[in-house]
């Protein structure tokens, strides 16, 4: 099968001199058709950079993205290009908040080449299938904040990309709206097939793909398909501060621990003293 996504040897730095920043070293990576792919890593370790160079929202220093066999740096019409491949959905939902559901989701397929009638149809199914039948006609304002993320994936499937791309989207949810839209990302990537990256911090998330990518300083230290949620629990907390200094290569300081490695590292003796 040949790669989706393939980045090889990709690099970003931004600003020059003395203040230039590594966000990206080196990094190659490839990604099959159908894949749900979670990016974590510490704040500051190049996951949004990463997203952003895959979906030819900026471009690398040096390397190179390659989108279903097409060098993104060589593609002449990259608006066209990103427009049908690539659905992007952020933490915010940046939806246009004096415009109905329904056409924040035509917004996306102006230009390419539909009419009218079929933006307006598109748009209804797109929000049928997100669970939003009902709400066409009403603004973000009307809606809750996991409501307006589902707009915001309806959204993103507007031109029915093959890729979607997502940054901490369930960042700004409470946990059951969280839950929701993840229930949708999941479906989405079983039942159409659509191939996901999704950059997070938050374990539910990563568990519920199929393969997760862990970054540090601007380079992917780990790269494994997820087996079972027992074994993550131990990989997460290998990557922490918290089991780096269990293992010995850190100094153990109590203000190591902050909530979620609590957490972890309860869940994991929970497991570990259950006989
Ligand atoms: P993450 O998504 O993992 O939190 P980012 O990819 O946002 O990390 O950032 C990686 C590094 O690049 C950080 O040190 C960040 O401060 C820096 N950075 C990100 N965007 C810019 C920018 N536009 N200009 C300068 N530095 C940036």
């Amino acid at each position: 099968m040949s790669a989706l996504i393939e980045t090889s040897h990709l690099t970003k730095i931004y600003g020059s001199g003395e203040t230039a920043v590594r966000a990206l070293d080196d990094v190659s990576v490839t990604v099959q058709p159908g894949e749900f792919v979670a990016i974590m890593g510490p704040s500051g370790c190049g996951k949004s950079t990463l997203l952003n160079l895959l979906g030819a929202l900026d471009l690398p220093t040096a390397g190179e993205v390659r989108i279903a066999g097409e060098n993104l740096a060589r593609l002449k019409d990259i608006d066209r290009f990103r427009a049908r491949t690539v659905g992007f959905i952020f933490q915010l939902h940046n939806l246009i908040p004096t415009l109905t559901a329904a056409e924040n989701v035509e917004v996306p397929m102006y230009g390419q080449g539909s009419d009218g009638r079929e933006r307006k149809q598109r748009a209804a199914h797109l929000l049928h299938l997100v669970g939003l039948g009902e709400r066409l006609q009403a603004t973000p304002g009307q809606l809750s904040g996991g409501q307006r993320q589902r707009v915001a994936v309806a959204r993103a499937l507007a031109n029915s990309p093959a890729i979607l791309l997502a940054d901490e989207p369930t960042g700004s949810l409470d946990s059951q709206s969280g839950e929701e839209i993840l229930a949708l990302l999941d479906e989405l990537n079983r039942e159409q097939g659509v191939t996901i990256v999704v950059v997070t911090h938050d374990r539910r998330v990563a568990q519920s793909t199929r393969r997760i990518l862990r970054m540090r300083d601007g380079r992917i230290v780990d790269d494994h398909l997820l087996s079972d949620p027992y074994e993550e629990d131990l990989r997460t907390l290998a990557a922490s501060r918290l089991g780096q200094a269990l293992m010995g290569h850190n100094e153990l300081h109590a203000d190591y621990l902050n909530e979620a490695e609590k957490t972890v590292l309860v869940q994991v003796l929970d497991r570990i003293h259950k006989p």
